[in-house]
Formats: C-alpha cells, structure tokens, sequence
C-alpha cells in the first residue's frame, strides 16, 4: 500500500517541466524518474509510428487551435488530420440527443460515425448479478449499461477512432479497456453538473465541501 500523502505533481506550485523557468520540487517526478527515464519515453514517440502520429496531430492542432476550437471541433479535426475513416462513439443512452448533434457535425465536416448506445443488447441488470432492489424501479425490465458490447460492435464495424459521450465512471474504465480504436471523450457525464465534473472541485471549499468528507464513500 502507497503512502496516499506522498506528494506528488499534485502538489506543485512549480510548474518548471513547462519552460524550465523555476526549479523542480524535491519530490518531483522528472528528478525522480530519471534522464534515462526521460529519454526512453521521448525514444517511444518516435519508435511508434502511431503514437507518433498522434501526439503530432495533437500538438499541432494545440498550436493551430489554441482557445479557438471547442472539444467537439478538435476531435473532428483531429480525425481528419489523422486520416481515420471510421469514427465510433460509445454514447449514454440518456446523452443520444448529444450522439445524434455530434454526428449532424461530423457528417456535415466529412466524416463518417457510428454510434452505439450503452443499453445495446438489452440485458437486464440482474444477469450480471446486480441485486433487482437496486434497480431504479425493481421488478420491471431494467437494461444494464453494455459497455463491453459497446466496444466489440465499435471493434467489429472498424471504427479508427472512439469518442465517449457520458458513459458512467467504471463503465467507461470497461469500454476503454475493450475498444481496439484508440479513445477519447466529447463528454464526461456528471449528472448532477450537467456534464461538468469540474464545477464541484471549483465549489469545494463553499457549495461542494462534502468531497473533503471520507464518510461519504
Ligand atoms: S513534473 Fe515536477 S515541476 Fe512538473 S508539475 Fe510535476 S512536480 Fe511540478
């Protein structure tokens, strides 16, 4: 078991790995991992035509782009530039209207999406062990979240490239984990900040001071 106060970047107010304009912390990871470390990751970037491809596009994109294209724009120019054919999206079944939007601009940018929704398959929640009086309404049908099946549809149409749209915490670990494509998000559910998981840690000393409680767990 890690030391859970073992600090880490998460507790830098240094920043000195962006410009090399202050000084590294003690407990810095670039000091700690090594040159050598240092050196056999930038060596994985070029070794890899796909990664390497990947981190360029995306760095160019940050260049042409900085605070001037939105999320959903750069992961369609990112497509394009990246010359993928197919792009997937595993989506909430609750966030389809968002799917449908998303693919109005992908169709209308040139390229081609298809989407799959959580529910697919249709299996109720108790197949997989869930308890029925944790359904949201037991006793009736309730569909499980199908996030395997998400990625084997998405692996077996041949997406390039898979955008997530508000799969639940562990069931995007368990899409992500299956799909052959690489991954990104268009949106992170949060169903109580409307998508927007940041709002609480921005409110955590005043509205959301509840994340500071470990009885809540
Ligand atoms: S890598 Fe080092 S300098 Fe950069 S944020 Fe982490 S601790 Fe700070």
């Amino acid at each position: 078991m890690g030391d859970a106060n073992c600090p880490s970047c998460a507790d830098c107010s240094a920043g000195n790995c962006s410009r090399l304009d202050k000084s590294f912390p003690g407990f810095c990871p670039t000091v700690k991992m090594g040159a050598d470390a240092v050196e056999s990751c930038v060596a994985k970037y070029t070794e890899n035509p796909v990664d390497h491809k990947i981190a360029i596009t995306s760095a160019q994109i940050e260049s042409d782009f900085y605070c001037s294209a939105t999320r959903a724009e750069e992961i369609l120019i990112f497509a394009k530039r990246m010359g993928y054919e197919k792009v997937g999206v595993a989506s909430c079944l609750g966030l389809i209207r968002e799917c449908g939007l998303f693919a109005r601009a992908a169709r209308a940018r040139g390229v081609n999406l298809y989407g799959v929704a959580c529910k697919i398959g249709a299996v109720d929640k108790t197949r997989i062990g869930l308890e029925e009086e944790r359904k949201l309404v037991p006793h009736s049908h309730e569909s499980m979240c199908n996030p395997i099946m998400q990625a084997e549809t998405l692996n077996r149409e041949g997406t390039d490239f898979n955008v997530i749209i508000g799969l639940c915490v562990g069931h995007d670990t368990l899409f992500i984990k299956h799909s052959k494509a690489p991954v990104t998000y268009l949106i992170v559910k949060d169903r109580v900040l409307c998508h927007n998981p940041a709002a609480a840690l921005y409110n955590m000393d005043s509205y959301y001071s509840r994340l500071l409680r470990p009885d809540r767990q």
